[in-house]
């Protein structure tokens, strides 16, 4: 038998979906996995190790500091953590009870999503603003800079922004009331990488932390993501993430986050501790890091599209009329797009999706616009000898019934 999973007994997929979680992530690139391997077989300091990790982090993102954290989920739950207990070790030891904080999280209605189960997990009550008018068909506004303002309060801990391209309203307006009122901003920017300009950006305009995910486009270990911003928030979302079983006297903070700051004692293992590091992970998302900062993103995309190509090409003539490759100008990834929309009486784009994924070998594709009848492939985690078998699957489930004669 050929690889883990077949001895494990179970099937291995094709992921034309992306490297989203539910997926397993990225197929991941053998030096990120050789320095991840090479990094099992000696122990560290895990404290030392994450201080080295901030230095690095901080240069790949003009941030103070930063660290590696299991997920972009796992830095919201731990940035939140670090905006309700500051450096206060008695505040780390109660939460989620947050009694005797500031405890509300400001949050622009139209930016809530499952992922902020890990802003309220630790111990933060959401406080929604705004009116999604836009989304619901009614109108054009949403949210605006002023209802923010109006929303902080003595109570509020953070704001929590949500950054994709079109969120309102704009991170810099949002920034700017919170800044006014003294309260940090707390930036959800899991899967806004590439473009790699974006690991500095959020922080031009405003950002105090930002949470991204390194098991997405970086092609970290799935289980892995940054940290990084303010260096008190981020020494306070260390403190609640190590483990502390250790004598004070004993205990030696690495300077590039604790130089300078003053704790009154060591809190025992906090809330973050659940959202455990393994010095595997650590080494593995740096080595990516450091890759993604110097790849040239056109080249991951040209191979992305000749991929594409080359499942278009193995398509039935009758299907690949209702195909298209779309390129972005701006960088982003190349998608192919199967519309069936136009194919009355065949299998609808949700059908398609369905049998793709449960046919044999499952292949998992986008099924974010079949409302639209569109299907869509994305090639960053696909080999290139899965084109053909992505072509033969759509070939079957999408062929004409043939009545027999
Ligand atoms: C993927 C994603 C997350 C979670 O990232 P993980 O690294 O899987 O924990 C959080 N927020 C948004 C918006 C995401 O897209």
């Amino acid at each position: 038998m050929s690889n883990v999973y077949e001895r494990l007994g179970v099937p291995t997929i094709i992921n034309a979906k992306g490297p989203a979680t539910r997926v397993s992530g990225a197929p991941m690139p053998a030096e990120i996995a050789a320095a991840m391997q090479e990094a099992t077989q000696h122990c560290v300091d895990m404290a030392e190790l994450q201080g080295r990790a901030s230095e690095i982090i901080a240069e790949a993102t003009g941030a103070e500091a930063g660290m590696v954290t299991a997920g972009a989920s796992a830095g919201l739950l731990l940035g939140t953590a670090a905006c309700l207990a500051g450096l206060d070790p008695a505040r780390m030891n109660r939460l989620p009870d947050t009694t005797g904080m500031r405890d509300e999280v400001v949050v622009v209605r139209s930016q809530r999503n499952f992922y902020d189960h890990a802003v309220r997990a630790a111990g933060a009550r959401l406080v929604e603003v705004g009116l999604p008018d836009r989304f619901s068909g009614a109108g054009v506004r949403d949210a605006e800079a002023w209802e923010i303002e109006d929303a902080i309060g003595e109570r509020t801990a953070c704001v929590f922004y949500v950054a994709q391209p079109s969120s309102r309203p704009s991170l810099s307006a949002v920034a700017e009331v919170a800044h006014d009122k003294g309260v940090p901003v707390l930036v959800d920017a899991a899967s806004q990488l590439p473009p790699v300009g974006n690991l500095e950006r959020f922080f031009g305009q405003g950002a105090d932390l930002v949470s991204f995910s390194g098991g997405k486009a970086i092609l970290g270990p799935q289980g892995s993501g940054i940290l990084c911003g303010r260096r008190e928030l981020v020494a306070s979302a260390l403190l609640q993430n190590l483990d502390q079983d250790i004598f004070f006297e004993q205990w030696r903070p690495p300077r590039a986050l604790f130089a300078g700051l003053n704790l009154r004692g060591l809190p025992q293992h906090g809330i973050g501790r659940s959202c455990k590091v393994g010095k595997e992970q650590v080494v593995a998302l740096l080595t990516a890091l450091r890759l993604f900062v110097d790849e040239d993103i056109g080249a991951r995309n040209r191979r992305c599209l000749s991929r594409l190509e080359a499942i278009a090409e193995h398509l039935a003539p009758e299907i690949a009329c209702g195909v298209r490759i779309e390129e972005s100008a701006d960088g982003e990834e190349p998608l192919l797009v199967l519309d069936v929309s136009s194919r009355p009486g065949g299998p609808s784009a949700f059908d398609l999706v369905i049998a793709l994924q449960d046919g044999s070998p499952a292949v998992h594709v986008d099924p974010s616009f079949v409302d639209e009848g569109r299907v869509v492939v994305r090639a960053l985690c696909l080999k290139d000898d899965q084109a053909p078998v992505i072509a033969r699957r759509v070939n079957e489930v999408l062929a004409p019934v043939r009545v027999p004669a």
